[in-house]
């Protein structure tokens, strides 16, 4: 089957068998620029779903401006409303600067930060914009490499959040669903190169996380019957771990869903020598 069609008819069943999200709410999709997310977009704007693109731009160089240029033309191609954040805009300085002060401080990789700080940024916009969901274009491949992750790093109660939706009961925090999930990432890749979607394959120079590209090498032994039966494996593996939500009180500083007294992003932020927030933004 072309891939185009595999993929449409996987997600459309995805997202009906396990009740991600509907056609009357608003799905906010977070956009990177890469073939993942873009990916993603084609494929629930072809489904008919009620969504609108966002772009956060980090400040990671030449990347982030060809990211922008990517995610700009693949929504006016589609026809998406896109909204574009600042990072420093958000939150009052460059993701550079934040990843030195915290790194000088905790042992952190740089993607573990920055998602801190995506996430914060994706749940506030999406909850202003009126959004019941936010979709992000994780497929088969990166869910598979953070569940061995975790166990490798010696955290797999981490895994406890394995799955297509991240529910938190709390007014302030939108549902993140992941409709790619049960997709490889070579349909994926095979998808947008006959689609021709303005994509960026170029990696993140920000990336670095070395030990991801090594299970990634170790997959790649595997067929695709293997990595299916795999997820399966690994939902009922994830059912089995037992479930620590806590409660959810709001951050004292910025006010957003957080598990302590401060949020993660304002834990961080506090690191930051010289802080330079901005305010007026939250
Ligand atoms: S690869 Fe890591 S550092 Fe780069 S944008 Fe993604 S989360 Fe941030
Ligand atoms: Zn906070």
């Amino acid at each position: 089957m072309n891939p185009t069609k595999k993929v449409m008819k996987k997600v459309s069943q995805t997202i009906h068998e396990y009740k991600l999200c509907n056609k009357n709410e608003k799905v906010l999709l977070a956009l990177s620029g890469g073939k993942d997310s873009s990916v993603m977009a084609y494929v629930l704007k072809k489904l008919g779903y009620n969504i609108e693109g966002i772009y956060i731009n980090l400040y990671i160089g030449k990347y982030s401006e060809d990211c922008l240029k990517a995610v700009e033309d693949l929504c006016s191609m589609l026809k998406i409303k896109l909204h574009v954040y600042d990072l420093k805009k958000e939150v009052g300085t460059s993701m550079c600067y934040i990843r030195q002060s915290v790194q000088s401080k905790q042992k952190l990789s740089n993607c573990a930060i920055c998602g801190v700080f995506k996430k914060w940024i994706l749940n506030k916009k999406a909850r202003e914009l009126g959004a019941g969901k936010i979709a992000t274009g994780h497929h088969r491949n990166d869910e598979i490499e953070t569940f061995m992750l975790n166990i490798l790093k010696g955290s797999p109660k981490l895994n406890q959040n394995f799955g297509l939706i991240l529910k938190v009961k709390d007014k302030k925090f939108v549902p993140r669903i992941k409709p790619l999930f049960f997709i490889s990432e070579d349909d994926i890749r095979e998808m947008s190169k006959k689609l021709k979607l303005p994509v960026v394959y170029s990696v993140c120079p920000c990336r670095g996380e070395s030990y991801r590209v090594e299970v990634k090498e170790f997959l790649k032994e595997f067929s695709d019957r293997e990595k299916e039966k795999m997820m399966d494996n690994l939902i009922e593996i994830s059912k089995k771990i037992k479930k620590e939500q806590g409660k959810v009180i709001y951050c004292e500083k910025c006010g957003e869903p957080s598990r302590g007294k401060l949020c993660k992003r304002c834990e961080m932020m506090n690191l930051v020598k010289d802080g330079q927030e901005n305010d007026g933004s939250y």
